[in-house]
């Protein structure tokens, strides 16, 4: 078992040439992940001067690391949305969800990106009776109040959907998506360097300040590279938020996810598993997520260990998400587990995404493991918002809680508690 990521090992990355930092420009967007390049792209587009300033490398955090599952909906369920928000809300939060699948799509098609773009649909199926029998209802708030049909599975016909005898049934969205994300994050930063942003790799903001520029107003960024002026920045940094933006990474909470591979299957073997290809999770707080990739391997993934990825939580996760594949799908316990990895995701403490501004600085964050399509869209709302000064997006007008009591300072000291809370919710509800 290598302690590698699978997907790159399926893609090239784009090697930005390398250039000195610009003094000067329109927009310095931090982060070159989905939600960073989509900014990018969008902005090079309109024909404004973009930066964007990326610690690592193109993709280096979440957005190649993830399941590659672009889904519908939002962390939370639509009856907890419309408690908190109320229906008028909820309803274009729902629709802006369907929104981000086809903004991946037309991104994918416009840029031509190859990333095994396929709408396979999605599939949640139920770890008890409980979250089965809330399944119909959700069906019939989401066809009533959001025309969005899905499908409830009976477990006496959840064999059509997944090769696996634990659940109580399913529910199905036709229209969720799977993608390959490295290659997807890839194809974005081409597409956002051939629009004409530039991208500079292996720079680190490290602070940022209001400044003015000959009478401008704007911001003075100091990074690992030097220092340049920008009239605008847009943070797009989500779980690896860290001191450059203190006010944000206070409203941040980064926790790890991790995700094996096995072997290539056998042809036979992939379909008993999966017989309509489907993204799948389950329905506990402490979830399992799953998938075949495009060769066939299983995916399978999950918050094995809540601290973000270090050596021992990925080697500890391999372990632990065996277990739970084998839990799953008994007949994975010959085959052989490739690869593990982690990676970081970033929970708001309302669990929700969260984009505006704070302290005049652009944002777009709070995806909750739900931001393959939300990034991308988000990232296209803020460069809309930041060009023309307005935009139509539910998720700026939300409030942006922080910590209770303000108890945090952006070092996640409770996340035992948090890990040990959700369990003991999994045994209880
Ligand atoms: C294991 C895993 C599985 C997941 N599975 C799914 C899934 O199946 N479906 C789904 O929808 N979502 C999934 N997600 C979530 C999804 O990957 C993220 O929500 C999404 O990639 C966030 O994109 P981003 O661009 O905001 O952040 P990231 O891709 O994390 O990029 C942030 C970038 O900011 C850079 N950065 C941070 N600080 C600085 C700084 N000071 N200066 C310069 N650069 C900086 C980092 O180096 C990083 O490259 C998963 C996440 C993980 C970790």
């Amino acid at each position: 078992m290598r302690e590698l990521n699978y997907w790159l090992t399926t893609v090239q990355m784009p090697t930005p040439p390398a250039q000195p930092l610009p003094e000067v420009a329109d927009v310095a967007v931090i982060g070159a992940g989905f939600t960073g390049l989509s900014a990018a792209l969008a902005l090079a587009k309109r024909g404004a001067k973009v930066v964007v300033l990326e610690s690592e490398t193109i993709g280096w955090g979440a957005s190649s690391r993830n399941g590659g599952m672009v889904l519908t909906g939002m962390k939370l369920g639509v009856n907890k949305l419309v408690s908190m928000y109320g229906r008028e809300l909820t309803r274009r939060m729902y629709a802006a969800s369907l929104d981000t699948i086809a903004a991946v799509e037309r991104i994918v098609k416009e840029e031509e990106i190859e990333c095994c773009f396929e709408r396979t649909g999605h599939l949640e199926v139920a770890s008890k009776q409980s979250h089965f029998d809330d399944y119909a209802k959700q069906v019939e708030v989401i066809a009533r109040e959001f025309n969005h049909q899905l499908r409830v599975v009976p477990r006496n016909e959840l064999r059509t959907e997944i090769g696996s005898d634990i659940y109580y049934g399913g529910m199905v969205d036709e229209m969720s998506v799977g993608v390959n994300p490295a290659q997807y994050v890839a194809g974005m930063g081409t597409a956002a360097m051939r629009a004409g942003a530039q991208v500079a790799e292996h720079t680190r903001v490290e602070s940022v300040a209001r400044a003015s520029n000959h009478g401008a107003p704007g911001f003075r960024l100091n990074t690992s590279r030097g220092s340049l002026w920008a009239r605008n920045v847009f943070v797009g940094t989500s779980g690896y938020t860290g001191a450059a933006t203190p006010a944000l990474q206070k409203k941040i909470i980064p926790i790890g996810s991790f995700i094996i591979t096995t072997q290539v299957l056998s042809d036979a073997l992939a379909r008993e598993l999966s017989p309509r290809n489907r993204q799948i999770y389950d329905s506990k707080n402490y979830l399992y997520y799953y998938r075949l990739t495009p060769d066939n391997r299983m995916l399978f993934g999950g918050r094995a260990a809540f601290f973000p990825e270090t050596e021992q939580t990925i080697r500890r996760s391999a372990e632990i998400l065996r277990r739970g594949m084998i839990e799953v799908y008994p007949q994975l316990r010959d085959a052989k587990v490739e690869y593990v990895w982690g990676g970081t995701l970033d929970f708001c403490f309302d669990i929700m995404p969260h984009a505006g501004q704070i302290d005049g600085i652009y944002f777009a964050v709070g995806y909750a493991g739900h931001g393959v399509a939300a990034a991308t869209w988000l990232g296209q709302k803020m460069a809309e918002l930041i060009a023309d000064g307005k935009t139509d997006n539910p998720f700026t007008e939300i409030p942006f809680p922080g910590a209770p009591l303000g108890l945090y300072n952006g070092k996640p000291w409770f996340l035992p508690l948090a890990g040990a809370y959700y369990k003991v919710l999994d045994w209880i509800s």
